[in-house]
């Protein structure tokens, strides 16, 4: 995957970086990133910008203090933002069905703008 490539590519990077740079991806180093999350869906974000590194989760995972950098709290709001959109697209998707053909393609129009 092209991720994967970017990944290796940040890497050699990564060994200067220190886990609370703000280059590096926070969501990766406390669970799972919302790029990784969604990837081959339609909510597919596309490559993460920031570093992914294995090596600074795992420096992450041990830091005693690592509640204090408040990451844990940062993850769950950026998760709930991509779940309400989401659930917002489901909105959109079920309003659609009870819509006759002729709404239907005035909301597909919209839609894929
Ligand atoms: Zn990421």
């Amino acid at each position: 995957m092209g991720e994967q490539l970017m990944g290796v590519g940040a890497s050699s990077r990564a060994s200067q970086l220190s886990f609370t740079d703000p280059k590096v991806c926070r969501s990766f180093l406390v669970g799972t990133c919302p790029h990784d999350l969604f990837t081959n869906t339609k909510q597919d974000l596309g490559p993460c910008p920031k570093v992914h590194s294995e090596q600074l989760k795992t420096e992450y995972e041990n830091d005693k203090d690592k509640a204090k950098h408040g990451f844990d709290y940062d993850y769950m709001r950026d998760l709930q933002k991509y779940i309400e959109e989401c659930n917002r697209r489901i909105d959109v998707a079920q309003r659609r069905l009870e819509k006759t053909p002729d709404e239907i393609r005035q909301t597909n129009a919209l839609v894929s703008n």
